[in-house]
């Protein structure tokens, strides 16, 4: 990588809801901190996307995934840049938009852009919400910490990675308990928090994948780990709680 670290934060117009696009600015932040050159920008849907290292894609509504999933693949600057080596981290709805085919509001099958090999249907059971703690097993990181709102339910085909296996929470949905998905550089999850401010590891180790696995020095993180052991605990207490109450 030459010049500056670009980071793009993919329409927050449409895919703006859950407040994902921190992530980027948290990737800027880590990067500058370190005294990496980072530009983050935000793209609108009604312009054409960008070039740049990181994409980060949020969660949304819908109708809003729908259309962006859409100019995504009429746009082309996604997939291609990707097959340049570009790293994409991707949430909910945006982990969807990236799979292969995901429902619209009616149930109706969109299709996704086809980065991650994975596809999204209507879960059968009540919409997943709440907090979500996850052991990374795709990739070497600490447990994962996030909050997930989703009606729609993944399933991971031979081409792409399970990013965690869910500890509380439900994750992709699909009954195998993982979450997320990874291939390559490409990142999906269902974590909302942002999940790089619940999880400065994987913030890291998506800025790594964007410098050529450049070695970063350490950064004080002594409030975001008292965030994640408050979260961390308070979701164990809540899933040991409910296991008793299963007993009953
Ligand atoms: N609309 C998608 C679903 O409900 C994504 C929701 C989200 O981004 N939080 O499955």
């Amino acid at each position: 990588m030459t010049g500056a670290l670009r980071i793009v934060v993919v329409y927050p117009d449409l895919l703006g809801t859950y407040g994902d696009g921190g992530n980027g600015l948290i990737l800027a932040r880590r990067a500058q901190w370190r005294g990496v050159e980072a530009e983050l920008t935000q793209a609108p849907s009604d312009a054409p996307l960008p070039g740049a290292d990181i994409y980060c894609l949020g969660g949304g509504e819908d109708g809003p995934q729908v259309r962006a999933s859409r100019s995504l693949m009429e746009d082309g600057v996604l997939a291609r840049r990707v097959a340049e080596g570009a790293v994409v981290l991707a949430v909910c709805a945006g982990y969807q938009i990236v799979g292969k085919q995901f429902p619209g509001a009616d149930g109706a099958v969109h299709e996704g852009v086809g980065l991650l090999d994975i596809a999204t249907s209507k879960g059968a059971g009540p919409r997943a919400v709440g907090e979500v703690v996850a052991e990374a097993t795709g990739v070497a990181l600490p447990a994962l910490t996030g909050f997930e709102n989703h009606g729609g339910s993944t399933t991971l085909a031979p081409g792409a990675v399970p990013l965690a296996h869910v500890v509380k929470g439900t994750g992709n949905g699909d009954g195998t308990g993982t979450e997320g998905a990874v291939c390559g550089h490409v990142l999906g999850t269902y974590l909302h928090g942002p999940v790089l401010a619940r999880n400065p590891a994987l913030a890291d180790l998506v800025l790594r994948w964007a410098l050529d696995g450049a070695t970063l020095a350490p950064l004080d993180d002594s409030a975001e780990d008292a965030l994640r052991q408050e979260r961390l605990a308070a979701a164990r207490q809540a899933r040991r709680r409910q296991s008793r109450r299963r007993q009953k």
